[in-house]
């Protein structure tokens, strides 16, 4: 998915503003991006629907290229898929939670029972396993040697007796020994049938489970958008755990969970130990999908530091010749904030990288220049005429700053020369000369 996401943005370089035109061929790549990491079509669709109709429209972030900025609308719209935050388990007021576990064969249920139990006595609760899978003698076993290793009692009654009355007794076993949470491993099939469906209709009625979490195999891909949906409406349930994501699945499965049924994924598996086993993050999920995280943080943080009024007010100004000592201060703490995030800077392709040695160069002046401004009259910032035609007034401002007379002339040379600049970068060139300070 990464790969064919780069190409995607790369088509967006030296872009000024994303327009229907211009996201039309990256959109194309998203789209066959997402196809090929197995999300499902009509997923797909209205996903691509959503990030067009954000991007577009999407006014100008200073600082922040229009293909940084689609790579943000493409994972906010990803965080949204997935649901959003995290989705906790839910937790029974009075006695036992009751967890129902559903899935095909092979998916790591029984795997994910034992995981489960150790996940939530970490968290100081008391467990207990219920082993449900009667098709399979060897499935009893490996709960009790799971249950074992994570010292969590396993309640089994064999397999000549139906999941229902196994489930009825396990709860009436687990009520007994006052646990907090009952865990019910059950067979899986290999294939979606009536029987799997209608046993666990009857386990589900008997236990009236707090949750009822269907476990997906993330190497499923596309299919897993149609066997959630037939879960769901067959039996109803509360979430889902992604197994194998340690794996090399392509992330798919994850996206079309919630999509289709309105249910989230509440938990992850990530390998074949016991430990594995964590909550499911939709903000880490998008960003391993998209592989580019800290082109995020840079994008975000671009528009904590230059919020987009801000920007319009500034650009006005420029506009106008009205750009004074307030906007330069404010501008100068903005690129320095920048400046300090260097890091993530370094990482994004083509913004070159900043030396520590740099940056705190750029602080030192930054701290030169407030302590200049500050010494200023509040007209004097707004004109900066006032200075540039009185040496009177730059050294006052020289004497009650601390510093020189000619850092100060340069300060305010250096407003004029950046009105200039900026005029230049919008092509508007008339009236912006740069006047010779006065002695
Ligand atoms: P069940 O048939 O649904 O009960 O599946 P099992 O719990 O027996 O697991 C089937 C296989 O998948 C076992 O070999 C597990 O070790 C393996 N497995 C389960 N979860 C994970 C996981 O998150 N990552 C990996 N790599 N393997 C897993
Ligand atoms: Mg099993």
């Amino acid at each position: 998915l990464t790969s064919g996401l780069e190409t995607a943005w790369n088509k967006l370089k030296g872009e000024e503003v994303l327009t229907k035109e211009n996201i039309a061929e990256p959109m194309r790549d998203i789209r066959r991006a997402l196809l090929e990491a197995d999300v499902s079509l009509p997923v797909v669709r209205r996903f691509v629907q959503a990030v067009s109709d954000q991007a577009v429209g999407t006014g100008v972030i200073r600082g922040v290229r229009p293909d940084q900025q689609l790579v943000k609308i493409v994972n906010d719209e990803l965080v949204k898929l997935m649901g959003g935050e995290v989705s906790e388990l839910v937790f029974a007021k009075t006695g036992p939670t009751v967890i129902l576990l559903a899935g095909l064969q092979g998916v790591g249920k029984t795997t994910v029972s034992a995981k489960l139990a150790l996940y939530l006595k970490k968290q100081g609760k008391s467990c207990m396993l219920i082993a449900g899978d009667v098709y399979r003698p060897a499935a009893i076993d490996q709960l009790v040697i799971l249950g074992e290793q994570v010292g969590v009692p396993v309640y089994s009654a064999g397999t000549e007796i139906k999941p229902a009355e196994i489930a009825r007794k396990g709860l009436e076993e687990a009520r007994k020994k006052n646990v907090n949470v009952v865990i019910m491993d059950t067979a899986g099939r290999f294939q979606i049938d009536k029987v799997m469906m209608d046993e666990l209709k009857e386990v589900k009625r008997v236990l009236n489970p707090t949750e009822v979490l269907l476990v997906v195999d993330a190497m499923t891909g596309q299919e897993a958008a149609a066997l959630v949906t037939t879960f769901n409406l067959e039996i109803g349930i509360t979430g889902a755990i992604l197994t194998k994501l340690d794996g090399d699945s392509r992330g798919g499965a994850a996206l079309s969970v919630k999509e289709v049924s309105g249910k989230p994924i509440k938990l992850v598996g990530r390998g074949e130990r016991i430990e594995d086993l964590e909550p499911f993050y939709p903000d880490r999920m998008a960003g391993r999908i998209l592989g580019m995280g800290d082109v995020l943080s840079f994008v975000e943080k671009a528009q904590e530091v230059m919020r987009q009024e801000d920007a319009e007010e500034l650009q006005k100004k420029i506009m106008s010749a009205k750009f004074d000592f307030n906007d330069f201060l404010k501008q100068t703490r903005a690129v320095a904030q920048m400046g300090s995030m260097s890091r993530v800077i370094g990482m994004i392709p083509g913004m070159g990288k900043v030396t520590p040695a740099q940056i705190r160069e750029a602080e030192k002046n930054l701290k030169i220049m407030e302590a200049m401004i500050e010494a200023m009259t509040p007209e004097e910032r707004e004109k900066p005429e006032l200075l540039a035609e009185s040496p009177a007034r730059r050294k006052r401002v020289a004497q009650d700053s601390g510093k020189t007379e000619q850092q100060v002339s340069q300060l305010v040379a250096q407003l004029f020369q950046m009105r200039v600049r900026m005029k230049n970068l919008m092509g508007v060139m008339e009236g912006g000369s740069i006047p010779a300070l006065s002695n």
